[in-house]
């Protein structure tokens, strides 16, 4: 049965929750209560398998104890930050960029990690501050030499991502994209994490929202490498492990593909809204 996961902030202390109709279950807690052992956190629970996900199961029935405290990254303590670049066939064809032959692929590091709701701070020094929405899978097992036909049995589940770029930094300073990629708080993830049983990652609509503007409106089937095809092809060069997080790349309506004469960076006060069928919205703004 799929749930919806995510992780609240406790003064300083992350812990794990679910999702539900009645509210946030603070897991710690709702299991204390009942006496059983469960993951206290979302890599805890990634790393706890089935059986993790069958105690989850049970604390999410007629759960008393609810979370309280700002909302943390759905997924914190993993080894990766891994994204897919050009991976959409209208977000390559706005850039005015072929086809890659293979995933195109850069990384972020854990000080980039954002919450739902978060506000991220536009560094001074740069302009070209750019929104992408994406789809996150987030690995539950490890994962080397995969088949794209068995690679999603290692995904734990997904969520929905916004892949904060900075493009002066992108492409005036240097042919590397990490330094744009990985400024404090550019890489926002949530609301929650859906756990992979009821998702088919092929299909789902995703889009983004400036504050209130649709900017980017398209499914996942535009996706030049699927999921599945990226994990394996990862997985053939280095391990992917529990908790690695795979951005899969964004589709067209970016600031980037802009004409020139209509680019409108993002600056501080703006809303960006990600959304992905399935998953919900990812809230951020910026100061
Ligand atoms: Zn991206």
């Amino acid at each position: 049965m799929a749930m919806k996961l995510t992780q609240i902030n406790q003064n300083g202390r992350i812990i794990l929750g679910i999702v539900t109709e009645l509210g946030i279950v603070d897991v710690p807690a709702e299991a204390e209560r009942r006496g059983v052992a469960a993951p206290e956190t979302m890599l805890e629970a990634i790393e706890g398998g089935d059986a993790a996900l069958a105690v989850l199961t049970e604390l999410a029935q007629a759960p008393e104890r609810f979370a309280e405290g700002e909302k943390a990254p759905v997924v914190t303590g993993g080894e990766k930050i891994l994204c897919i670049g050009l991976n959409y066939r209208q977000h390559a064809k706005e850039c005015n960029l072929p086809l890659p032959p293979a995933p195109v692929l850069f990384n972020k590091f854990s000080n980039a990690l954002a919450a739902d709701g978060d506000v991220v701070t536009l560094m001074p020094g740069y302009v070209e501050y750019d929104y992408e929405a994406e789809l996150v899978a987030v690995i539950g097992k490890p994962c080397r030499n995969v088949s794209a036909e068995e690679a999603l049995d290692y995904v734990f589940g997904y969520t929905c991502g916004n892949d904060l770029s900075t493009r002066d930094l992108q492409f005036a300073r240097s042919n590397q994209w990490l330094l744009s990629k990985t400024l404090d708080g550019f890489a926002p993830i949530g609301p929650c994490l859906v756990t992979a049983d009821s998702m088919d990652p092929n299909d789902l609509a995703i889009s983004s929202k400036v504050n209130g503007e649709l900017r980017q409106n398209s499914r996942t089937s535009d996706m030049i490498f699927s999921t599945a095809e990226i994990i394996a092809d990862l997985s053939r060069h280095f391990p992917l492990m529990p908790g690695d997080m795979i951005f899969t790349g964004t589709p067209q309506g970016v600031m980037h593909g802009y004409p020139k004469d209509q680019k409108n960076w993002l600056k501080p006060g703006d809303k960006v809204e990600v959304s992905i069928e399935g998953i919900g919205t990812l809230h951020t703004s910026f100061r």
